[in-house]
């Protein structure tokens, strides 16, 4: 019970002393012993709010409807129909709000908005037995009571955080009325992403270039050059416009996003010098507070209740050392470059702490606070993993924090993340209620007779993520974390939850999961092969993938959002699969395959060139051995290394191939690089680290003694994922012969 929640007995309870809480009977028989009243100009809300009773009322009793008893005892008052004023003032220090009121005569439900209201409702059912698990029917539990009773009570409910966002849910309807049944609600953090909008490079770029910033000498209008007050003044003006017509009063100030900030003389000496430790670039916290601060004073000489809202992220994520934000200025903290396989206070994860420690310097010199976490490996393709014990500490740490509220960005799968958006969603409203009883109602209420073995199941994969020492982004730790092992043991879980749930909807619960298991071993075994150069094998993983991919998008309500799924398995890692499939088969050969480890020598100042380190007749005995496809520059301890890695790998080429035309192929190199074979120089590419790449070596290579394959990659932008370097499996395949033209 938190210190906002304020729970009054009533009254006629405490007089009844010993005799315990009175009932009041709704239902017996199936007749409604009440009668509603409504406001008398309803709310589309309120309206809700009375049909959803009834219809939650009639199922559970057990019945389609309800029949009127002749003489109803009780009034159900809703909304501003409900007669008390003392609770209704207790209830409005929240716009979400609500009190709910039991006594003999009388149950009234209301909140401080017509949607407040509704979450009495709901809440009044929860009380009841009610639960919405996951949206849809098939989350949805209403026990049949037959006779429906209430106790006594008086409650007034205020949400911990005033703003509770889960942003992304997939799949409309269904989605937008579990959001309502959970709660979930309040001010929304505006977009903040903002100089663009708000000194637009259209409207002043070709007349004012001194307007943006200062880049190699050059103004390009990536950012603003914000020590220049002619910005300052237009930033205000366009704000104050902004309100004027459409009656905003929340505005995001934040830089575009991206970097190029401006490098003017005016603007660096509003820097203090500070360095963020993961960009390694100069922090320009205190000189965007200087931009923020001017723009809020001059919007609050016309408008002073109009509030701001910046990203706190980027070269702007450090607390400013100088320069306190104005009270209005809300940052939400979105560490997109952290770690997002663990949650704060893991001692496992150095970055998570970090994270912990931003929120409670920025709480400390601003009133609001906004956590706009991660709550999935980004840019993965949506592989089951469970946050639930990440989620169960940083909200509780958020309130003790001081957070206002959360947009936290999830690509929610239900199907992949099982009881996460429950559990988010409940400590949202209320932080401090006990997190392994709300699992344990959870388990016992969704799975029924499997719930031992479905418990099993999600808490030893809460434990794999938690444990795992890995902190790259997308999938790529996946296969480390769901060892061989780990496998067998979630299997096991699976089989015995499956033998148990003979009934529906049980079985239905299990079988969700066990098609997003089935997703996660096709994944698994799509790696395997990859990594063994067996790529029909893989790209039958990635075909199956997709089917279950799409099975999940597809289900009603969908268990996965598309674009969180299938469509990052397309981006990130079909085109090396069906790459390595096509250049293998129909008559297309595998020529070599490249070994997971290259000597390899870090580059910072980038003199590899003139000294030749492409040359055979440098010797790399001192060099170091880095591993490719099986681990990413994080997992060796390169995670924020920006600048240049030589690869050397040596080769030999049976003689059978010579006067076969010979390609060398890179699944993925992160982010530029330039190839030389024995010397020779091939080419150069740019990718991106997941599109894969190929130069023709034919002229190079000998067949008579070994050959040395040399590969410089740079990767200099900071890509949030931790990669870098050669990422993914090298071979040199060989295309099939062209036929002899057919004689005429
Ligand atoms: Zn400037
Ligand atoms: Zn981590």
């Amino acid at each position: 019970m938190t210190l906002r929640r304020l729970v009054f007995i009533a009254l006629v309870l405490t007089l009844s002393g010993l005799a315990g809480a009175e009932s009041v009977t709704l239902v017996t028989g199936g007749r409604a012993h009440y009668t509603v009243r409504t406001p008398e100009d309803p709310d589309e809300m309120e309206l809700k709010a009375v049909a959803e009773l009834e219809r939650y009322l009639a199922r559970l009793a057990g019945r389609e409807a309800l029949e009127a008893a002749e003489t109803p005892s009780v009034t159900i008052e809703i909304g501003d129909a409900a007669d008390n004023d003392i609770l209704r003032e207790r209830a409005s220090a929240d716009q979400s709000g609500f009190f709910i009121e039991v006594t003999p005569a009388a149950v009234r439900l209301a909140g401080t908005t017509p949607t407040a209201t509704l979450y009495a409702v709901y809440d009044l059912l929860e009380r009841l037995g009610c639960r919405w698990l996951m949206p849809g029917q098939i989350g949805e539990i209403v026990p049949a009571l037959g006779t429906v009773r209430l106790e006594t009570m008086s409650v007034v409910e205020l949400p911990d955080f005033a703003s509770r966002h889960l942003q992304a849910l997939p799949g409309g309807e269904a989605s937008d009325e579990w959001a309502l049944k959970m709660k979930l609600g309040g001010p929304t953090f505006p977009g903040s992403h903002s100089w663009n909008r708000l000194v637009p490079p259209d409207e002043y770029y070709e007349t004012h270039p001194e307007y943006y910033a200062m880049v190699d000498g050059e103004r390009v209008p990536t950012q603003l050059c914000t020590s220049n007050p002619a910005v300052v003044a237009i930033a205000a003006q366009s704000i104050i416009r902004m309100h004027e017509e459409t009656g905003e009063t929340w505005f995001g100030i934040g830089p575009n996003d991206g970097g190029g900030f401006c490098e003017c003389e005016s603007c660096r000496a509003l820097d203090t010098g500070d360095t963020d430790p993961l960009t390694g670039e100069v922090s320009i916290t205190d000189r965007f507070l200087t931009f923020a601060n001017a723009v809020a004073a001059q919007v609050h000489a016309v408008h002073p209740q109009i509030k701001f809202a910046f990203y706190v992220y980027h070269n702007y994520m450090r607390p400013p050392k100088k320069v306190i934000p104005d009270p209005s200025i809300v940052p939400a903290v979105a560490p997109i470059s952290l770690c997002r396989l663990h949650g704060m206070g893991n001692s496992i994860c150095p970055e998570r702490n970090y994270h912990q420690w931003l929120i409670r310097e920025w709480t400390k010199i601003c009133p609001e606070v906004y956590h706009r976490g991660y709550s999935y490996n980004l840019a993965g393709p949506n592989l089951p993993l469970n946050y639930v014990s990440r989620w169960a500490y940083e909200i509780p740490f958020c309130k003790r924090a001081g957070i206002t509220g959360f947009r936290v960005e999830t690509q929610m799968s239900w199907a992949n993340y099982g009881p996460l958006g429950y559990v988010m969603a409940k400590l949202m409203w209320d932080a401090e209620q006990d997190s392994h009883a709300l699992l344990d109602d959870y388990y016992t209420k969704f799975y029924g007779p499997a719930a031992e073995p479905m418990q099993q199941y999600w808490t030893y994969m809460d434990r794999l993520r938690r444990n795992a020492p890995y902190h790259t982004g997308n999938a790529v730790n996946i296969p480390d974390i769901y060892t061989p092992k780990a496998i067998d043991d979630l299997s096991r879980w699976l089989r015995a939850a499956h033998d148990r749930a003979r009934t529906e909807p049980y079985a239905e619960r299990v079988h969700i999961a066990a098609e997003s298991f089935r997703y996660l071993h096709a994944f698994l075994r799509m790696r395997e092969a990859a990594e063994e150069f067996e790529w029909g094998e893989a790209r039958a993983a990635l075909d199956e993938m997709r089917e279950v991919g799409q099975w999940m998008h597809d289900y009603d309500p969908p268990l996965m959002e598309q674009h969180g799924g299938v469509a990052r398995l397309n981006r990130f890692w079909a085109r090396e699969v069906e790459q390595g499939q096509e250049r293998t088969h129909g008559g297309n050969k595998l020529v070599h395959a490249f070994g997971d480890s290259w000597r390899t020598f870090m580059d910072p100042t980038d003199i590899g060139e003139d000294l030749r380190y492409f040359s055979p007749r440098t010797d790399d005995g001192a060099w170091k051995t880095l591993k490719t496809y099986s681990q990413s520059w994080s997992d060796q301890g390169l995670r924020y290394y920006k600048g240049v890695m030589w690869y050397r790998q040596t080769v030999s080429i049976a003689p059978h191939w010579a006067g076969r035309r010979l390609m060398l192929w890179f699944g993925g190199i992160d982010e530029s690089a330039k190839v030389w074979v024995n010397d020779t120089y091939i080419g150069e590419c740019e990718t991106n680290g997941w599109e894969p790449v190929e130069f023709d070596i034919t002229h190079a290579v000998r067949f008579e003694r070994d050959n040395l394959v040399c590969v410089k990659v740079t990767n200099n932008r900071l890509n949030e994922l931790g990669t870098g370097g050669i990422t993914r499996p090298v071979m040199v395949w060989s295309p099939k012969p062209a036929e002899p033209a057919a004689e005429e």
